[in-house]
Formats: structure tokens, sequence, C-alpha cells
């Protein structure tokens, strides 16, 4: 199909300095849990999105230096030459399809303690590091800053022999050094480097123009510069901000744009819409003749030629919309944006940085896995057999699981029990803040709506004579879970007393519309969003809410998603009562027991609803029952029955969208072994 002249603008050429993006798609440094640990798997996901149409593809924080030393969390490296061979595999892969190849350039300085390297971290002036890690950063001197430049120059240098285009300088976050002298909260210097703007300004300058004669002949030399910290007067503001560009405007090749700190950047959509950061970042444009890149989770092609037409970008940035959906530019080119797998702003690809692992997608169910498990996340073999395969359920496990097995070419029955496809997303959509997660139901249901070989069926509760019937050879059972009445958890290894009273609530009651009544204590056990969300649905609703949690926060798990301290503040200012560090032991019909975690001291609190959000239970009878038929299945010519999603063992959407995509995938493909991936392994010779 043609493109859309509408989207013209989105394909035209932007030069940066020396250098020219093919288009205005610009994939802004991001993390992904890899790093230098990963090169394969770093380049193998750079180059996916460069096949995919991005004119700009970047890597994630890269340290110069082991006084920068970002571990545990794995990041880029360009401490020496040894490190140049890893970064030149992505910028190879990266150039493969005509793409440019970025390097973010950082230094942490006080925001990294240096685990690894055990070097002295390093500032402005002497400060506590930023983690509560027990030590400080020491303030640097004239020469600690001589040599913070040079090394700065010296892996810019690097940056080039390795094959970067596009060489930052960092400024953003509140993570890097020429940030930090920035911040007169952190910078107390009485030298040429702190007081006034100018001095604090000063290093940033420095940088910019000493990359710019090391490389700048070569590369584009950009900023990252973060224009708002969000703090008020403390840090950083719009105001000053513009008088830093001002002084700053036409020195880089681009200005990449965005606000500080990460949390209020890379916001989910349960806070943050697409396109927010707006406000913030609009005045660039008007103070330089440079490009401007900034983000704002942009999936809507329209949005994009919005932010061009009305001057406030030129080229469109983005992290988590590359990651859902590395052929995002392609599809628009190719005329069919409708395909484009949108973000849905959950973070949960934010995790794999915290959690130091391959980060994951909700949405694209190959992210991390496209050298390590050979997985495009558009090419799938074509199917080798002519078996038809039933999936029951239609939650993000089923669709998935059928969308990849009908784009393989299968013939696919798909049952679902309700009206409605989508399972845990389409009720979960409902609830405030996670609209735009109905997005994992709608790609699917618009991709299955094109294809011929897959029925769907819906309204269709099957049973195990039902499917014995069917003659499908191929069953998967994809029925979901259900949340736990019984309190059972973390905490409890055993049902707890009184739970099993009429006015205690599951989750799975409050999205049915169970009308509950107030006041209401939640006990979250379960430590995701599913308590916070439900307090703050409750308390909408009108009632009287408290959470109660054995976690020093509400939503704990969150802090892995950037969101724990915007639900604080959210459920706070909403007049929701926390309870940390406290177990639920009882219930007696009007008010539940409470222990403290640490003393086991007991108190109460009235309430005349009590909602437990513990665990979850495959529903899996279904399965089972099959199962224990083996002759039955053989007679009506079922070569297997697989579960898979929640049914098989309950988990995140993302992982339920993971497991259905690798049922679908690998579907009579030689099977992976063991270790179903391959590794990293260092080479023991150097
Ligand atoms: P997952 O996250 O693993 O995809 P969900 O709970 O979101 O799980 O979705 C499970 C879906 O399966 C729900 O839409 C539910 O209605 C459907 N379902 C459960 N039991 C049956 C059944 N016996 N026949 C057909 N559909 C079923
Ligand atoms: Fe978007 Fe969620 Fe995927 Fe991250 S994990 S790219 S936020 S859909």
């Amino acid at each position: 199909m043609a493109r859309d002249p509408r989207y013209d603008i989105l394909f035209e050429p932007i030069k940066i300095g020396p250098v020219t993006a093919k288009n205005r798609f610009y994939q802004v440094p991001h993390c992904n849990g890899m790093g230098h640990p990963n090169p394969r798997a770093v380049a193998g996901m750079r180059g996916m999105k460069a096949e995919g149409g991005w004119a700009v593809i970047c890597t994630e924080e890269c340290e110069i230096h082991p006084t920068g030393d970002v571990s545990p969390y794995k990041e880029a490296r360009l401490w020496d030459d040894h490190d140049i061979p890893a970064l030149a595999m992505m910028c190879d892969a990266v150039h493969e399809h005509g793409a440019l190849a970025g390097c973010e350039l950082v230094h942490n300085g006080p925001s990294c303690p240096n685990h690894y390297s055990r070097e002295l971290p390093i500032g402005p002036s002497h400060q506590p590091v930023n983690s509560y890690d027990p030590m400080q950063a020491r303030a640097m001197d004239r020469e600690d800053i001589r040599n913070y430049r040079r090394w700065h120059r010296d892996a810019a240098l690097r940056a080039q022999r390795a094959g970067f285009d596009v060489v930052y300088v960092y400024a953003g976050h509140d993570l890097s050094l020429p940030m930090h002298f920035l911040q007169r909260r952190r910078n107390n210097r009485t030298d040429e480097y702190g007081g006034n703007l100018e001095n604090r300004v000063r290093l940033f300058r420095e940088l910019i123009e000493e990359t710019k004669d090391a490389v700048g002949h070569r590369c584009a030399v950009v900023v990252r510069y973060a224009t708002d910290e969000l703090m008020g007067p403390d840090g950083l503001t719009l105001e000053e901000s513009q008088d830093i560009v001002g002084m700053l405007a036409e020195l880089p090749d681009l200005w990449d744009v965005n606000v500080s700190a990460w949390l209020n950047d890379s916001t989910t959509s349960r806070f943050k819409a697409e396109g927010n950061q707006e406000p913030f970042i609009a005045f660039v444009k008007k103070m330089t003749s440079k490009p401007v890149v900034g983000v704002g989770r942009f999936t809507s092609p329209d949005t994009m030629v919005s932010q061009i037409r009305r001057g406030v970008l030129d080229m469109i940035g983005a992290a988590r919309p590359s990651i859902a959906d590395p052929f995002l530019p392609k599809k628009i080119e190719e005329g069919r944006p409708d395909d484009i797998r949108e973000c849905i702003g959950c973070n949960m690809c934010v995790s794999g940085d915290f959690t130091m692992s391959h980060f994951r997608c909700t949405q694209n169910p190959t992210a991390g896995e496209e050298w390590r498990k050979g997985w495009h996340p558009e090419i799938m073999p074509a199917r080798k057999s002519a078996d038809e395969v039933l999936v029951v359920g239609a939650g993000p496990a089923g669709l998935e699981c059928a969308r990849t097995l009908g784009q393989r070419g299968y013939r696919v029955h798909l049952a679902e029990a309700s009206g409605e496809l989508g399972g845990r997303v389409a009720k979960e959509a409902k609830l405030p803040g996670l609209s735009e997660w109905a997005r994992v139901r709608d790609h699917r249901a618009y991709q299955l709506g094109k294809l011929v070989n897959v029925e769907i069926y819906r309204g269709s509760r099957l049973d195990a004579p039902h499917i014995l019937e069917m003659g499908a050879s191929r069953v998967v059972i994809a029925t979901g879970a259900q949340w736990r009445r019984d309190g059972v958890g973390r905490m409890h290894g055993f049902a707890v007393p009184g739970f099993d009273a009429a006015n205690v609530f599951t989750p799975d009651d409050i999205l049915a519309g169970r009308p509950v009544e107030g006041p209401v204590v939640i006990y979250d056990d379960d430590h995701y969003y599913m308590g916070g969300v439900l307090a703050e649905k409750l308390r909408r609703d009108g009632h009287e809410v408290a959470i109660v949690t054995p976690a020093d926060l509400a939503s704990s798990w969150t802090q892995k998603t950037l969101e724990a301290s915007h639900i604080q503040r959210r459920l706070l200012e909403q007049g929701i009562e926390l309870l940390v560090k406290q177990d639920v032991v009882g219930f007696k019909g009007d008010h539940v027991e409470l222990a403290c975690v640490y003393t086991g001291r007991r108190s109460q609190r009235a309430c005349a609803s009590l909602v437990t959000v513990t665990a979850r239970l495959p529903q899996d009878a279904l399965y089972r029952a099959l199962l224990a038929q083996p002759g039955a299945l053989a007679g009506a010519g079922i070569k297997s029955v697989t579960a898979i999603g929640d049914a098989h063992a309950p988990g995140t959407i993302a992982a339920a969208v993971y497991q259905g995509h690798r049922y679908g995938r690998e579907l009579d493909e030689p099977p992976a072994g063991d270790v179903a991936f391959k590794r990293e392994i260092p080479n023991l010779a150097v």
C-alpha cells in the first residue's frame, strides 16, 4: 500500500551536523537490561529497529570511565579500546539498514557508587551518592575536571572508531556530571565551575566544544538536556533552562530534550498521556536553528505530524514506542499505520533495567529475544504441518497464541467464554488510568480479523466433551487465573481466619462490579499495581479506603516501573491511608486484625469490607480434565494439550503474551533443548 501523503513529512531527511538522517524517526537512548555483558543481544535489538525504519538508533547510557561505573546496572561501556568491538557490532547492525548509530556518553558522577570498580565517586561538590549506599562522592578538583574532560574526549574518539555517527554530551535525568554541575543544589563550588550560571554551564560547554573538536568533522555532536526537574526552585527550572539553551543554542548539532528525572520522562500511561512533555520542550526550537528531538510516547502518526507542523519538534524521538514496535516507521511508510503495535505505557520494559535482565515488553514478546532466540517481530517461520489448533480463552495469552499461529498459516479456532475478547486486559483497562492497556487486545483482535484461517467463537465456554468433539489436533488452554479469596500468598501459607466472610472481596469481585460497602481495607500482599489501582477506584466510588501492606510502600514492585512515587503521591492526595509493614492476620466481619511485620504487635482497623489482593490460582480445571483422559484424547486425534499464560502459572500480562507467542512460534519447530536460548559466553582467550 502507498504511504498516506499526510505522513510524507515524517520521511523527509534531516541534516544533523556532518551526517544526514534518512527520515525523522529517532530512537533516543534507552536502557535494556542487556548492556555491555550482552553485546550480541544489543546489536540484534538495535539492528532490528534499523530494519524497522528508524533513522537514528542510539545506545543506552555508555560509561566512559571506571569512576562512573553504573554497576550493577547493565549499560554500554567505553572505558578503553577493549570495549570498542562490542559496540562496533551494534554500529554494523544499524548501518546494515542505512540508519545512523548514536552513542550516549555518560559519566554519572555522584549518581553511581562504583560497586564494581571500587573507584571513589566524584562530583561537583562533596555529597552522598544518590542511592542509599553508605558512601560519598568527593568534590572534583581542577585536575579531576581536566581528567574528566580527557576521558570524555577519548571516549568520543573510541565511539567514532567503533563506527558511531552521532556522539552525545549528556546532561539529563539528574544522572550525569554536566547536569550535576548545572544544579545549584549539587554544585556549591566557588571556582570558575560554580556560582553563577555561566560558571555552572562551563563544563557542559567545554564538553560540547571538545567533543566537536575531537569527532565533529565526522560525527554529529548532540546534547541530551533535561529542561525541567519538576521540583521547583530546588532543581533546574524551565526559566533557568531557557537561559542555558540560549547560551548554548547553536553549539551542538542537535538538541535532544526531555524532563528529569527518569520517572518524569518515562512516565507510565497511568500518569501521563502521549505528548505530555510538550509544555517543557516546545521553547527549544524557538531558540536554536539546530534540529530538536523530543519524546512523548508517540505512537500516532497524526500526533507526530502535528508536533512537526506546529514547530515543536523536528524529529520524533521514541524509546518505548520503538520497543513495542521496532517496525513503527516502516508500517507508516508502507501505508499500514493500523498495524502499529502501540506501546501501552506500562514500563515493563523499564523493569529489565532494574532487574538487570534482558528487557521484556508487554506488547512485543520478541523484544530482547532478537539474537538469543532469533525472534523477528514481523517474520515467523511458516507452518510445518497441517495441524489445526484450538485455543481456549482469548486473554492476552490466547490472543497472542492465535495471532502467532494464524500468521504462520495454521488453521486456528479461538474460543472465548465471554462475549468480549481480551480476558483480564478487557476488565483491567476499565480501572483508573489503565485504559491504554486495552491496546494489548485491540492490536491482536485487529490482526486476527485479517486472518481468514482463524475463526473466533465468542460466548463459547468449552468443556472437555466439546473439545474432544471439535476435531483439532492441538489444544491450547489459555483460560486464565482467579484471585484467591483465602488470604494465602507471600505472608500466609494457610487460609487467614475470617476471610471466608461474605464481605471479603477479591479483585475479580470488584472487576465484576460486586457492590462494596465502605470503609474498605485493601490487604495488598501482591505488591504490583492491582492493590493501588483498586484503592483509587474504590476511593473514586466514594468510599473511605486504607491499604494495608507488609511491604514498606504501596505497590512496592512498581519501583521497577518508575511508578512507585507517582502512586504514593496519588493515593495520599486522594486521602487513601497507607498502613505499611503491617500484615492482616484475621478478619472479624467489622474489623481486620493487624500485626506489625517486625514486632508482631497487634492492632485493629475497622472496615465494612475487606479486599484481599494476595495471589492467584490457575483456572486449569479444563486442562486437568483433558489430561485425565489420555485414551479419549488419542481417540479424538488430539496430539497435545498445553496450558499457557495465567492458566499455566499466573503472572504478568507480559508473561502471558510471551508464553502465547512462544507456543505459537515453536509449534512443530525443532526442540530448543534445555537452555532454550543462546548465551554470550565470555571469551577466556583474552
Ligand atoms: P491470560 O492472561 O493467561 O491470557 P486471562 O484471564 O486474561 O488469561 O484470559 C483468560 C480468558 O479465558 C478469559 O477471557 C476467559 O473468559 C476465558 N475462558 C476461561 N475458561 C474458558 C472456557 N472454558 N472456554 C472458553 N474460554 C474460557
Ligand atoms: Fe511500552 Fe510497556 Fe512495551 Fe515498555 S513494556 S515498550 S511501556 S508496552
